[in-house]
């Protein structure tokens, strides 16, 4: 159970807006590891003014997060204090395609992009279409695959701060790098524009069925994981360094290394959140007593540890 509430009943002090509120909302629900306790109120904006409105409105001291598509997090079970923002509604998902460019709302699926680059002969985003997740999610973490990131291919992207003013930022701005990014917490990222090209039909269609054969040959497909546990230590693999401290048949509570690829987690059906972080935990531990190398957490934890 949710113990610890901000305020004795947040909703009552937060602005009516437009959108919706959900009160306890699990977090499992949202998170591709399926874990995590609830969120103390999940926030879906209607729309931009919306979210303008709640952020200007908005008493002080009561933290926000914003969700994406969850598949970078590792919620505690404790669950999160304060308001989580999910960018779901229709209207921070649209597309707009101009020459030599797409803007893309940020609660845009990757993966929907995968239909408008075939329909419009555009070339070069293939890769994003692969990395599970929203826009907005792939810029805070720089996600990349296939040799390609969105520092290579971000033209520009609009931002909110928590005054609810909206500004158009250049990637410098964002200080994007290997998986990660560096910008104001307060900035909620509402759109990005990205590079592309002509590229036939048939070529984009030949990428993206090598990129998802890809994946179905090497890493886990279709189970409950975050992806990559941790980052590459510069000129190395985490799955390899994992392989030889000891670690590929791991296992805590229902959260155990996956075979396939020793670098994700899985949980096989009844893992807690603390069973995947001491999971992850024991293998930095392990890899620092064999190699020396401390591990880096690529996945982002956050919330409270029971
Ligand atoms: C099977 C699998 C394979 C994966 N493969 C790859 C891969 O090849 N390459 C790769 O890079 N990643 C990979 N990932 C990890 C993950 O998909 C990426 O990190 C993805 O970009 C996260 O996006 P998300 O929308 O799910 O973000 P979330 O996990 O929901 O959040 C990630 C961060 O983004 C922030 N955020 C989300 N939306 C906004 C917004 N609008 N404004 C400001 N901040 C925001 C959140 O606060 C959080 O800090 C994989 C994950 C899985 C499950």
């Amino acid at each position: 159970m949710f113990t610890s509430p901000l305020l004795n009943n947040l909703i009552e002090f937060l602005p009516k807006v437009r959108g919706k509120y959900q009160k306890d909302e699990p977090m499992s629900k949202h998170t591709w590891f399926a874990v995590g306790g609830p969120a103390e109120i999940l926030y879906h904006p209607a729309d931009q003014e919306d979210l303008k409105y709640f952020l200007q409105n908005l008493p002080n001291n009561i933290p926000i997060y914003l969700l994406g598509g969850g598949s970078n997090l590792l919620v505690r079970d404790g669950g999160i204090l304060g308001v989580v923002i999910k960018l779901d509604n229709k209207n921070f998902k649209q597309i707009e395609v101009g020459d030599g460019w797409i803007k893309c709302g940020a609660g845009l699926p990757n993966i929907d992009l995968k239909k408008i680059l075939l329909k419009h002969e555009l070339g070069g985003l293939e890769f994003l279409c692969s990395i599970p997740g929203v826009i907005g999610g792939s810029i805070k973490t720089n996600a990349g695959c296939f040799g390609s990131e969105i520092k290579d291919v971000m033209l520009c992207a609009e931002v909110m701060n928590g005054l609810g003013e909206i500004s158009t930022l250049t990637p410098k701005d964002f200080n994007l790098s290997y998986r990660n990014s560096l910008f104001p917490d307060d900035w909620i990222i509402l759109s990005m524009t990205l590079k592309t090209y002509h590229e036939p039909k048939a070529k984009i269609q030949q990428k993206l069925e090598e990129q998802k054969n890809y994946r179905i040959a090497n890493q886990p497909y279709n189970e409950k994981t975050a992806g990559s546990t941790f980052k590459n230590p510069q000129g190395l693999k985490a799955w390899e360094l994992i392989q030889k401290s000891g670690c590929a048949e791991l296992q805590i509570g229902g959260a155990k290394v996956s075979e396939k690829h020793n670098n994700f987690l899985i949980n096989t059906g009844n893992a807690t959140a603390e069973d995947i972080e001491q999971l992850g935990e024991e293998i930095i531990a392990r890899v620092k007593e064999h190699t020396s190398i401390t591990l880096e957490w690529e996945i982002r934890r956050l919330g409270i540890r029971k």
